[in-house]
């Protein structure tokens, strides 16, 4: 059996990876473990304004949002930020469990018929000059051009394709479940003691006026750190019981756990996202500690970034170097969610020392440009990829304006829904001309009278045209009389037809 890419694990990243492809035109098979979407456990609660922009990008930010709760959840070391004032159309936070975003991206991949072997393992490989020979746990095999490990923090194809993971050891270790309480605990919410963070909510919850309101009864998500670090064996119910007496005194008579894992602080990062025809995202590519919730948004983010440019790579109209620019942007992000992450776990502590590093953070994020910094990391709104110097918009996302076309209003998120590159020109109508990349670059003549105004930045001046990349960063921002514009159309979506 063939397929063009191979994708192990189908979780958010996987599934995301799977979608990009297929919008691009390529066949791309997932490959998945369990035998359904269903997640046992809870784990990421939500999406940062990013990430949802990324999904409103390819026209499915909508279903999302039906579904979830928008708050003003972004934070840093205890600091939360008001992203209200920020120039985007989703200047929160929206409250929707892991379970569910999976469900609604399980849900778009079903709709772009991509072939998932669900309930199979990939259980090795051997790559050669052309390919990947994908070995699967059912005893078949999968012949591919590229696989993608999209398999998770244990990732079996990173550890196959000999990717070193180096990073820092967990120096503390967490217990998560979901669970019954016999007894009401008198509180409900965060609690930190010298062992570090702990947690008590019920799964069902409301947002209001910006706060979170529990349902009065049903299940119950657990958070407890534990006494002691590197436990092996999987945690058990007597595991749990323990932890919270330890914390609490009293168990308040945990019973019938739907779902109980550990994790720790532990944060590694993949040493190269690529060797040769095998490649990572998501957290086979990095693993840090849920502090900030950067997680799920990073693999999603990955497998945007990676999508277009390894279709093009397959359909043979960019070189193989296309794919080294996944590493080089995608690594430097992963390492600052690691670096920040890592912050927020030392910042953690209830010692007086750390009390006070906390509430000296917490003052200087008081002040507005600190604060807009953070702010615009932590949603993913300030990503910046290194495409050189210029224009600020180079390298960074393109603001989803209201545009004016011949045809009527138009968003530019909305010229990205095909997942195609777009040449917005908003000088004179008609000024450019790209015959040899007509048949991939949409070209756009539109007007915007608007302003121009970035998270991290503030105002910027008008551009003439930008050049928008299917990840909805600007890869070249200028008008036809600037040199490197055919460079740019070359770098990243291949040489002219016809050479
Ligand atoms: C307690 C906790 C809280 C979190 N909170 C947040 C949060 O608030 N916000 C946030 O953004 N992130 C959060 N995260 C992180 C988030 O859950 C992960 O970053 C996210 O799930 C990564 O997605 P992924 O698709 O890369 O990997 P995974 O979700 O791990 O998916 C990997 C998939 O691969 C499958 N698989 C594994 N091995 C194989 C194999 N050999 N063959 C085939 N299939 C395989 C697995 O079954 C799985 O479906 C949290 C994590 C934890 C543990």
């Amino acid at each position: 059996m063939k397929h063009e890419v191979v994708i192990a694990g189908g979780g958010p990243t996987g599934m995301m990876l799977a979608g990009e492809l297929t919008l691009a035109g390529v066949d791309a098979a997932i490959v998945e473990r369990r035998a359904s979407q269903e997640l046992a456990g809870s784990r990421a609660g939500g999406l940062h304004s990013r990430t949802i922009e990324v999904l409103d990008q390819r026209g499915i930010a909508d279903r999302f949002v039906a579904e979830g709760q928008k708050a003003q959840a972004t934070g840093f070391a205890g600091v939360r930020f008001d992203l209200s004032g920020f120039p985007t159309r989703h200047p929160y936070t929206l409250g929707l469990r892991q379970n569910h975003i999976e469900r609604i991206l399980a849900g778009w991949v079903d709709e772009l018929k991509v072939p998932i072997y669900r309930g199979i393992e990939v259980t090795g490989f051997a790559q050669d000059d052309a390919g990947v020979d994908v070995e699967l746990s059912d005893g078949r095999s999968l012949r591919t051009q590229y696989l993608v490990g999209c398999d998770g923090g244990r990732s079996l194809v990173r550890k196959a394709a000999g990717i070193a993971f180096p990073g820092s050891d967990p120096t503390t270790s967490n217990l998560i479940a979901e669970a019954e309480l016999a007894e009401t605990p008198p509180e409900w919410g965060i609690r930190r003691d010298s062992l570090g963070i702990h947690a008590l909510g019920r799964v069902e919850y409301e947002i209001r006026n910006g706060e979170i309101v529990y349902a009065d009864h049903g299940p119950v998500n657990v958070l407890v750190t534990e006494k002691h670090v590197g436990q092996t064996t999987e945690p058990t119910l007597s595991d749990l019981s323990a932890a919270l007496i330890t914390v609490y005194g009293t168990d308040y008579g945990i019973h019938s756990p739907t779902s109980i894992a550990r994790f720790t602080d532990a944060a590694r990062q993949a040493a190269s996202y690529r060797k040769g025809h095998v490649l990572i995202a998501g957290d086979a590519a990095h693993v840090h500690p849920p502090d900030g919730g950067q997680g799920l948004q990073t693999g999603v983010q990955d497998a945007v970034n990676l999508g277009w440019k390894l279709a093009q790579v397959v359909k043979g109209t960019s070189p193989e170097s296309l794919l080294d620019t996944y590493h080089a942007e995608r690594h430097p992000i992963g390492a600052r969610v690691l670096r920040n992450a890592m912050a927020s776990i030392v910042l953690r502590r209830e010692d007086e020392r750390t009390k006070a590093l906390r509430d000296t953070i917490a003052e200087l994020l008081g002040m507005n440009e600190p604060r807009r910094r953070f702010a615009a990391m932590m949603s993913g709104l300030d990503i910046h990829y290194d495409l050189g110097e210029g224009h600020p918009l180079l390298g960074r996302r393109m603001p989803d304006l209201d545009l004016v076309t011949e045809n009527g209003p138009l968003r530019v998120f909305s010229l990205l829904h095909a997942a195609r590159p777009v040449l917005l020109n908003l000088g004179e109508p008609g000024a450019f001309d790209i015959p040899p990349w007509a048949d991939r670059v949409q070209l756009v003549d539109a007007k915007y009278g608007g302003p121009w105004d970035l998270p991290a930045l503030g105002p910027v001046t008008a551009p003439t045209a930008v050049l928008v990349r299917p990840d909805g960063y600007v890869a070249w921002v200028g008008d036809m009389t600037q040199p490197g514009f055919a460079d740019a159309l070359t770098t990243w979506f291949g040489p002219p037809a016809g050479t």
